[in-house]
């Protein structure tokens, strides 16, 4: 028999309100034990929550009846003071009355277990509670929705019309038929295939959205690199000395820029060290810029002949330089280079980082680089390593079964089975337990 179980919801701490909930076969029993009177299902009821005689506080009771529920069981929520006490009562008599504390996710794993969401939709709940940004909330409400499924759902109905027509090719192995019957299926996967190649150059952007865009701020000790991300940041994140060499570890600062989640990092100095700390601070920031979404590369107004230099910074298509220190700098020397920059195919922007509201133009020019760069006419296909993966795997076999000389029926069968397995397993309709462990326990408790 399954365990009643139960869970704060709302966040831990004092609250104008918190919210209790419980879900299993138990319920209903709970209720009529805390609050006498069961209310009817989903109508909020005003009730004095009582235990062993003894009052917990006055709340509002709600009680769903499975099926209709978050998690498909009979289920509740007890909306109560938000005090500690309050909650710890009435947590405690949960337990008292023989209901057990919930997993990480386990209301949300109910709900899949029980068909109410499949697990793109339960990753998109958690995605959900995370987002912190626009278009985090947009991509994940569109994953609770439905949007992944049903493009992986009609993915697969058009891999089982595939199937049903190669097997019907196998059905008739002695006649000329076979292949004609078999060539009929190939249209039909030539386009899927180009859907999921699609799916798959677009796997970057989604990362991005529910992950941040990164971007490196890189250049030469001294240049303004930690001014320019406090001035970015609107706070001071990073320690602006006038020693080269400062930053020695690689600050990542969480940005929202036009309403995309960008995580920006001041990286080492970047150049040659005894130093073994700076060294290694080195290290990670080659590391981190090389990996990064756009690379900035700040550069001294006062000293630009630094970027004559060849055997300097390695700039390459796509790079951004910006161009601080205006204040001081030769306007004539520094016009001079932004040509030369631009003229290698190089964004530049001359600032000067520290005087106020200097910053706001570079600002104004990222929100327009990173809105491109992630901004799209359909929702991403995948949003998780996760997705990518198996969208990699469901192409692989779908390359082979095309790849049958005239489609030689049994083996592309077998292909475009294991195709559909591939892309039911970011539904979750097929997958292992330690898959499903997985992505259940990145959730909190009491979702
Ligand atoms: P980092 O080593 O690249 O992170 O450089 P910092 O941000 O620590 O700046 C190095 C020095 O340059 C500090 O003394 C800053 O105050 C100074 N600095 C930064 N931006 C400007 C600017 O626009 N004009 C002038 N004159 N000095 C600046």
């Amino acid at each position: 028999m399954t365990d009643t179980i139960f869970a704060l919801a709302t966040a831990a701490g004092r609250a104008a309100v918190a919210v209790v909930r419980i879900s299993g076969p138990a319920t209903l029993h709970v209720v009529s034990a805390l609050a006498g009177k069961v209310p009817p299902a989903r109508l909020a009821a005003l009730r004095r929550l009582k235990h062993r005689g003894i009052e917990l506080d006055e709340a509002l009771v709600l009680r769903f009846q499975g099926p209709a529920s978050y998690t498909g069981e009979d289920a509740a929520e007890f909306h109560v003071h938000g005090g500690r006490a309050v909650v710890d009562a009435l947590m405690l008599a949960l337990a008292d009355l023989g209901l057990r504390l919930a997993e990480p996710g386990e209301f949300t794993r109910r709900a899949f277990e029980n068909g109410k969401l499949d697990l793109a939709q339960a990753e998109g709940v958690a995605d959900l509670i995370d987002a912190e940004t626009e278009a985090q909330r947009r991509q994940a409400l569109g994953q609770v929705g439905g949007a992944l499924t049903r493009r992986y759902d009609r993915w697969r109905d058009l891999l089982v019309e595939s199937l049903a027509m190669l097997e019907a090719a196998v059905d008739f192995p002695d006649e000329d038929l076979p292949e004609a019957v078999a060539q009929r299926a190939r249209p039909g996967l030539v386009a899927l295939a180009s859907e999921i190649d699609a799916a798959l150059a677009d796997v970057s952007r989604g990362h991005r959205v529910r992950d941040g865009y990164r971007i490196a701020l890189v250049g030469a000790p001294n240049a303004g690199k930690s001014t320019v991300l406090n001035g970015l940041v609107e706070r001071e994140a990073a320690i602006v000395t006038a020693i080269a060499g400062t930053t020695r570890d690689i600050i990542e600062v969480p940005l929202e820029l036009g309403g995309y989640r960008v995580l920006l990092a001041d990286t080492a100095g970047l150049r040659d060290t005894d130093d073994v700390v700076e060294a290694e601070g080195v290290r990670r920031a080659r590391t981190w810029s090389s990996e990064a979404d756009l690379r900035l590369w700040i550069v001294d107004g006062f000293h630009v002949e630094q970027l004559d230099l060849d055997e300097g910074p390695v700039l390459s298509a796509g790079d951004w330089v910006v161009i601080n220190k205006m204040d001081i700098a030769d306007p004539a020397a520094a016009s001079l280079v932004a040509k030369g920059l631009r003229n290698r195919g190089l964004m530049v922007t001359t600032v000067s980082a520290r005087a106020p509201g200097e910053l706001d133009r570079l600002k104004a020019a990222l929100v327009d680089h990173v809105t491109e760069a992630l901004s799209g006419s359909e929702f991403p296909a995948a949003t998780r390593l996760r997705h990518a993966e198996r969208l990699r795997e469901a192409r692989a076999f779908l390359a082979r079964a095309l790849s049958s000389e005239g489609l030689e029926v049994e083996l592309a069968a077998e292909d475009v089975r294991l195709t559909a397995r591939a892309l039911g397993r970011i539904t979750g309709t097929i997958d292992a337990e330690d898959v499903l462990d997985r992505v259940f326990s990145s959730f909190c408790i009491g979702k």
